[in-house]
């Protein structure tokens, strides 16, 4: 079973830059700026230093800050192991040396 993730953090935000007015206008300057200053990254695509593979299902792509953030891995003898699922975890808790070893 492949589990996608699927992040689209799309706002509707964006429809609302109607007025082009010339400067001097008031309200729209802040728009764009403040996403790179609030630490969020969710509309960066994420890089292959920020993705690994599930030990569990094998072919399984996880984004580690996703994985992280849902609790899903473990740290197992020094080094992280994300999943794709919330199956995944107890599985490799089962048998964690099985799913290391075929890493
Ligand atoms: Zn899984």
């Amino acid at each position: 079973m492949v589990v996608r993730v699927r992040v689209e953090p799309r706002s509707l935000k964006e429809e609302h830059t109607m007025s082009d007015s010339p400067a001097g206008s008031c309200c729209s300057h802040n728009s764009h700026g403040a996403v790179a200053a609030d630490g969020r990254k969710d509309l960066l695509a994420p890089s292959a230093d920020e993705l690994a593979e599930c030990p569990v299902m094998v072919g399984s792509t996880v984004v580690k800050a996703d994985a992280e953030a849902a609790g899903l891995f473990r740290d197992y003898e020094g080094a992280r192991y994300y999943f794709c699922c919330a199956g995944c975890g107890p599985r490799f808790d089962a048998d964690p040396a099985k799913y290391v070893a075929a890493a």
